[in-house]
């Protein structure tokens, strides 16, 4: 095909004109699999250029984001980060279908999906972005929903935390950090948060670690260091519970009413893909500009995406590497790929949105502060809504 073409002479040479732009030419088909945080932000910068299918087990976006504020403000967290379809601008030439991708054909170029109604689609495409993401605790899953199933778990699994008087988060990465500070934050019971080193959030440079133990403790989380716990067989973390936790590392059990676990083992969803372009973790590989080595037309990005130690790419504008590269396969803006870079260490926001404002935390360890009158129209009304989305229609509009 003509972008199979652009797509092997990619790098050097001028580019063909944009086949949007030349009505000669057909739009190219692009699938982009999974509609979370990075298949969002495919989706909405090539739905003008393309014909984008977007293939999404549920009718929004719900956020990987901010699980600690979700849990504690669920009524603040939905406005920004449970954002039905119809709301962005830029989906409205999407063609959206809810339902999951059971098998994908990288050699006759279709996928497979299962609708939400039980009908089996052939979609075919051009392109194929592969952002599904990963399973990770309660929180994050592939099981096809509706709306009001996803409010029930949210609503369930907030008023339960909410109710506890001892909560106990096991791990110490940015989520069991997030949700052990926010709950420490709005005073809801004693809140203990295990976790196996010294110092929690690992992959973060040390000065950050070190700034998180203090700010913890300041803010009236108990932090018990050096605790690995007993995983009970074949539980995953994909639930609250409330058993005493045992520990590989010699300590008591501990007794909570609601234990957390946010222990990471995160599980990809890769499992329609074939295996031979996964890693043995089951992550898709790519290459330097995010594409799948040997199927030059599949990308993949996000948490699936095997981009780097810290598989990474969701927070470090993946999204527009991969979107930028396409439109160079497609003939379009800029002569070279672009490449994927992965900061040495993790940055971003740990603790999100507090009465005293926005602290992101750099990957040289420093730290901004960006005071919550300025963070907030800043953040969700010109970054968020405007930005990365490109327009948001108010909430109820559609
Ligand atoms: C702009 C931005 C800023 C960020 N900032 C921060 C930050 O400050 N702090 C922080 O901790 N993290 C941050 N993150 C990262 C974030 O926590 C996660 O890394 C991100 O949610 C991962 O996105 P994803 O698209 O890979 O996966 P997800 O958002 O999980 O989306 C994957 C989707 O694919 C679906 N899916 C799975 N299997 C299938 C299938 N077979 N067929 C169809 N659909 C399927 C899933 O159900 C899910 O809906 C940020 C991310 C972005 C994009």
């Amino acid at each position: 095909m003509w972008w199979d073409d652009q797509m092997r002479n990619a790098r050097p040479g001028r580019p063909a004109r944009h086949p949007a732009r030349n009505p000669a030419r057909p739009r190219p088909r692009v699938v982009i699999a999974g509609m979370g945080d990075t298949g969002v932000l495919v989706a909405t910068r090539l739905s003008r250029s393309c014909e984008v299918v977007a293939i999404a087990t549920r009718p929004a976006l719900v956020s990987g984001q901010e699980l600690g504020h979700r849990l504690t403000d669920l009524d603040q967290w939905r406005r920004h980060y449970l954002v039905p379809f119809g709301r962005f601008r830029r989906l409205d030439r999407v063609r959206t279908i809810h339902g999951r991708i059971t098998r994908a054909d990288l050699d006759r170029r279709v996928v497979h999906v299962e609708t939400v109604d039980g009908a089996q689609l052939a979609e075919p495409y051009d392109f194929l972005v592969v952002a599904t993401g990963v399973a990770n605790g309660f929180w994050r899953h592939d099981r096809v929903e509706d709306l009001e199933t996803i409010n029930a778990a949210m609503v369930e699994a907030s008023q339960r935390i909410g109710a506890a008087s001892t909560v106990a988060l096991i791990g110490g990465g940015a989520t069991g950090v997030s949700v052990a500070d926010n709950l420490a934050r709005r005073n809801t019971g004693t809140v203990h948060l295990f976790h196996d080193g010294t110092e929690p959030l690992p992959g973060y440079h040390p000065r950050v670690r070190a700034w998180a133990s203090q700010v913890l403790r300041a803010d009236g989380v108990v932090v018990h260091p050096n605790h690995r716990a007993v995983v009970p067989a074949g539980f995953n973390g994909d639930r609250l519970t409330s058993d005493p936790v045992q520990w590989s590392t010699g300590q008591p059990p501990f007794d909570a009413d609601v234990v957390l676990w946010a222990v990471g083992g995160v599980r990809p969803h890769s499992s329609f893909l074939p295996d031979t372009v996964l890693d043995a973790d089951g992550f898709v590989r790519v290459d330097e500009h995010l594409r799948v080595p040997g199927h030059d037309e599949v990308f993949a990005v996000g948490d699936v995406a095997a981009s780097d130690p810290l598989r990474c790419s969701a927070r470090n504008w993946g999204a527009q590497v991969v979107v930028a590269n396409l439109r160079v396969a497609m003939g379009g803006r800029g002569r070279r790929l672009r490449r994927f870079r992965a900061p040495t260490y993790r940055w971003g926001s740990v603790l999100g949105l507090q009465s005293d404002g926005l602290v992101v935390v750099q990957p040289s360890g420093r730290r901004a502060r960006i005071p919550r009158f300025i963070a907030r129209p800043l953040l969700f009304g010109v970054f968020v809504t405007r930005y990365l989305y490109g327009g948001l229609r108010r909430e109820g509009a559609r």
